[in-house]
């Protein structure tokens, strides 16, 4: 009963309403929360309507961004005049009728609950001809009536005014050229998945896209621009049933944002961690982390093999041998890098160990760095963690005072990470502790400690934020100004100000205050993408609870000092007490150690130094 506004009359608080079941109408506008989030997502169900009655020609006209008129026209099979209201009844489809049909499932749409949900937040006419009727049908579905109509075979559908009658909801569309960029990648991706159908979108009257039955590689080519076209390499691979054909551009067709990914299974869109980082790890070698791989892949898989059904909007799936299908696009695309690259680095990723390269995770790679405002960057005195669940900070086996030689006698003892001694290649810090030598992977461990404070920083409330003395703007595409607009809370919450400043850029005017101590432009430009990225991968509104852990790792891995670093001796110390300050500080967030330890026994041994 407290679900019951704190407003209403307190007796009506303690009073029972009777259990009624929820009207129709009811039931569809409340899945339609879950499928027809934005204009964006009745363009993605219509046209997945019109692939699935095997449309050769598809045209998508916009208007207001498609949240004032949707018009979706095919060449397909229509829809019988007889089965017209059926179609718009929830729960109602021609795609499947048994479960056996459901785990096999081949077609796009399944569920039966599209056209029911539009239906019920917007006003929608239909107008459809089978091959053997005499004459088109236009149905108006708000008064039911049918009228006889001209027109071909096939379907169009016309959606307007979404969300006239939820104004709520009408009140969380974002801005014209928001709407329309959502609107302009799902056709972008519904065309790159089918270069065997003809498409077309106009938006205000206006063509926006016209694209002719192409092959793939065309077709391809015609979406990713310019540097894809030029730097790309073919993929086709076939193993234990699996398939996956495509296109993957080389390193120097990266972006600074992951625009231009596209992966599709059984002919579907998808966006899945699973594949993302398969694909993320082949690159690994190749491609700078700040940099985001092209691709445009298609798999093949036994439809029995994957769980489609696990969202509403069907995004995000489910493999049953998600070990293999993982390993399968790592290799498959591997090697297709590797094919341009040379010998010794084919074989390296030729005989990668298989448990490895599943392992592994996303790595920042050696690029040098200008080592200005570097002095700051260990420069903060290190602060012990506030432990709230009354735990120790782990800060696992300290090799204190353990009756060890005296080397020296500058205060070995009190730290037990020792003393820096020197850098190692740009990576390791070598340091001296009472027991013998210590290696710290300087990355690994910066970023370790950037998470920790990062998560409770988060957790003790606001982020102290630190504005930037000079704004970094950068250009920035329609997606990314969409994504800056859609999750301004979101980016507030974490101590970022990033705002538009025209419709193609953007400017970042401060950052969370203990990621501020490098404000290089190229790097806060990198931060502001990956994180944008992040939040267009993991999307929807509860992104700071179910995925704040990714969102702080991200943060954290961008602003970690980087290979190739020169650090002084000072700040080598510095981090080592950093770390010795910091919670779990001898992993980083991919799990992998930060530092290790050769006690003096150990080398001896290496050297067979009997004692
Ligand atoms: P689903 O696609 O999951 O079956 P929808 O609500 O999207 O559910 O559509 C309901 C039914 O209407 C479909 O099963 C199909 O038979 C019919 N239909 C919808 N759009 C089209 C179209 N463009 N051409 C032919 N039939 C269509
Ligand atoms: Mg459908």
């Amino acid at each position: 009963m407290n679900a019951l506004p704190q407003s209403r009359d307190a007796d009506r608080a303690g009073t029972r309403r009777a259990i009624r079941p929820l009207a129709d109408t009811l039931i569809s506008q409340i899945a339609a929360g879950e499928v027809v989030e934005r204009p964006a997502s009745v363009v993605k169900e219509l046209v997945e309507n019109a692939i699935d009655a095997g449309a050769t020609r598809i045209e998508v006209k916009l208007d207001g961004g498609g949240a004032r008129r949707i018009v979706v026209s095919d060449d397909g099979i229509g829809i019988a005049a007889d089965e017209i209201p059926l179609a718009f009844m929830r729960h109602a489809t021609s795609k499947i009728a048994t479960l056996a049909e459901l785990e096999r499932v081949e077609t796009l749409g399944f569920r039966g609950e599209a056209l029911a949900s539009i239906a019920s937040v917007a006003r929608v006419t239909l107008t459809t001809r089978t091959r053997d009727a005499a004459h088109a049908t236009r149905i108006d579905v708000a008064d039911g009536t049918a009228t006889p109509a001209a027109g071909g075979v096939g379907t169009s559908i016309e959606v307007g005014d979404l969300y006239h009658s939820t104004p709520a909801r009408r009140k969380f569309l974002k801005s014209e050229q928001t709407e329309l960029g959502h609107c302009i990648e799902t056709f972008r991706r519904a065309a790159l998945a089918r270069p065997d159908i003809a498409f077309t979108l106009s938006h205000n009257g206006r063509v926006v896209e016209h694209l002719n039955v192409a092959s793939p590689l065309d077709r391809t080519l015609q979406l990713l621009g310019d540097e894809f076209s030029r730097s790309h390499r073919a993929l086709e691979a076939n193993a234990g049933g699996l398939a996956i054909t495509g296109f993957i551009g080389l390193p120097d067709a990266s972006r600074a944002s992951a625009s231009a990914q596209y992966f599709f299974v059984n002919g579907r869109y998808v966006r899945d961690k699973l594949l993302v980082h398969a694909v993320r790890s082949a690159y690994r070698d190749v491609l700078h982390g700040d940099r985001h791989p092209a691709y445009v892949l298609s798999l093949a898989i036994d439809p029995a093999q994957v769980d489609v059904n696990v969202h509403p909007s069907k995004i995000e799936v489910r493999f049953r041998e998600s070990r293999g299908v993982h390993q399968f696009v790592f290799y498959g695309v591997g090697d297709t890098l590797a094919r341009s690259r040379e010998p010794a680095a084919v074989a390296a990723v030729a005989h990668a160990p298989v448990a490895a390269a599943w392992g592994s995770a996303p790595q920042q790679h050696a690029i040098p760095q200008p080592s200005s405002a570097y002095g700051r960057l260990f420069a903060e005195a290190p602060r012990p963690l506030t432990v709230d669940d009354g735990a120790r900070p782990t800060w696992s086996q300290p090799p204190q005072q353990s009756a060890a030689p005296s080397l020296d006698d500058s205060g070995l003892a009190t730290f037990g990470l020792g003393h820096a001694l020197a850098q190692l290649h740009g990576i390791y810090v070598l340091a001296q502790n009472a027991r013998g030598l210590v290696l710290v992977d300087m990355h690994a461990a910066h970023e370790r400690i950037l998470y920790e404070r990062l998560k409770n920083s988060l957790d003790a409330g606001p982020v102290p934020v630190q504005s930037l003395l000079i704004p970094v703007t950068f250009r920035a595409d329609p997606r990314e100004v969409g994504l800056v607009d859609e999750h301004a809370a979101v980016l507030a919450q974490l101590g970022f100000d990033i705002a538009t400043l025209s419709t193609d850029t953007l400017v970042v005017r401060a950052l969370p205050a203990m990621l501020a101590t490098n404000d290089d432009a190229a790097d806060v430009e990198a931060l502001a993408r990956n994180l944008l990225s992040d939040l267009e991968a993991f999307g929807g509104s509860r992104v700071l609870t179910e995925h704040r852990d990714e969102l702080l790792s991200t943060m954290a891995c961008h602003r970690a000092v980087r290979a190739n670093r020169r650090l002084t001796i000072d700040e080598m110390n510095a981090l080592l007490r950093q770390m010795e300050a910091t919670e779990r500080s001898d992993q980083c967030n991919h799990g992998r150690p930060t530092w290790t330890q050769w006690s003096i026994a150990d080398l001896d041994r290496l050297f067979m130094r009997g004692r």
